[in-house]
């Protein structure tokens, strides 16, 4: 496999970076990760704009043009002969100082890695996941923007780790006021009679990409869908409930906290938008 790294495509085992490079030292940086489908990148444009915007929110200047960054998106992708796939691109503050201060770091770094992801396994797209709510909450947006997909993810780490103690893949988490944000890496949609809810981003959940493009679908087929906070209340009394996310697409949840969803079987709505969002995704991408 071929990784762009600070500008040049290297091997793999000679994909490396500095170890005083503040991404690494301070989880200084900014990061996406997004989905090739059939030789087409979904919402390329949606997902440079988030990346541009969560620099910005940390201070970060970026000295490439968005349609820069596009390029070695694309190139990572036709380098490495991938038709679908999964890219995670970074910039990092850049290589500096042992200090804290970014003011040693002259330059961001860049790594653009166009690889396969493994989603959940199938059967969990046919039987639904049981999560639980982690003890960790979801950053305050006081301390760090949700908002900005940083390389500082150890709050959903933990939270993915308490979910997996207690025998789980996903948990939700809450934000400090004890709304529900979202998952540790996917947005979270419940429906009550007609009506679909999602947290708002507000509520401390990252504007996903995936999010948004289900939100459209719902939309434009009249569906009702409402961005609010949502107690955990709402979601054990949910009628259907499913997350999103560039790995997961549209996952259908049966039981949280023990409480089952619905009647405990996957949703028919679930099922139509997973298959609608399948179909828009290889019309809505950027041919590399
Ligand atoms: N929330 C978090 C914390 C995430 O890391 C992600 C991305 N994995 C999402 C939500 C879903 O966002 P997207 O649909 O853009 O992948």
């Amino acid at each position: 496999m071929k990784v762009y790294v600070n500008g040049q495509f290297v091997d793999e085992a000679e994909a490396k970076i500095s170890v005083f490079d503040h991404g690494l030292l301070y989880g200084d940086g900014v990061f996406e990760g997004i989905r090739l489908y059939d030789g087409c990148v979904f919402r390329l444009d949606e997902h440079l704009e988030r990346l541009e915007k969560s620099a910005k929110a940390i201070m970060l200047n970026l000295p490439w043009s968005r349609q820069e960054l596009a390029d070695i998106i694309c190139e990572s992708c036709r380098q490495n002969g991938l038709k679908n796939g999964y890219i995670r691109f970074i910039v990092t503050r850049g290589v500096g100082s042992l200090g804290l201060s970014p003011k040693s770091c002259t330059e961001p770094g860049i790594i653009c890695i166009a690889d396969t992801i493994s989603l959940y396994p199938e059967e969990f797209y046919t039987q639904g996941l049981r999560i639980i709510t982690a003890p960790t909450r979801r950053m305050n947006p006081a301390a760090l923007a949700p908002m900005v997909k940083s390389l500082n993810y150890l709050n959903n780490i933990l939270a993915k780790m308490e979910a997996q103690n207690g025998g789980c893949l996903e948990a939700l988490m809450l934000n400090d006021e004890g709304y529900v944000a979202e998952c540790t890496g996917d947005n979270v949609f419940i429906r009550h009679h007609d009506t679909w809810l999602t947290p708002a981003y507000y509520a401390g959940a990252l504007k996903g990409v995936t999010r948004g493009a289900v939100i459209d679908i719902m939309r434009e087929a009249g569906m009702n869908v409402v961005e609010t906070n949502l107690t955990r209340y709402e979601v054990w009394t949910a009628d259907e409930m499913f997350l999103t996310g560039t790995a997961a697409e549209v996952i259908p949840v049966v039981e949280v906290d023990g409480r089952t969803i619905g009647d405990g079987s996957v949703g028919q709505q679930t099922l139509d938008l997973l298959q609608s969002f399948h179909r828009i995704v290889r019309e809505d991408g950027t041919q590399i």
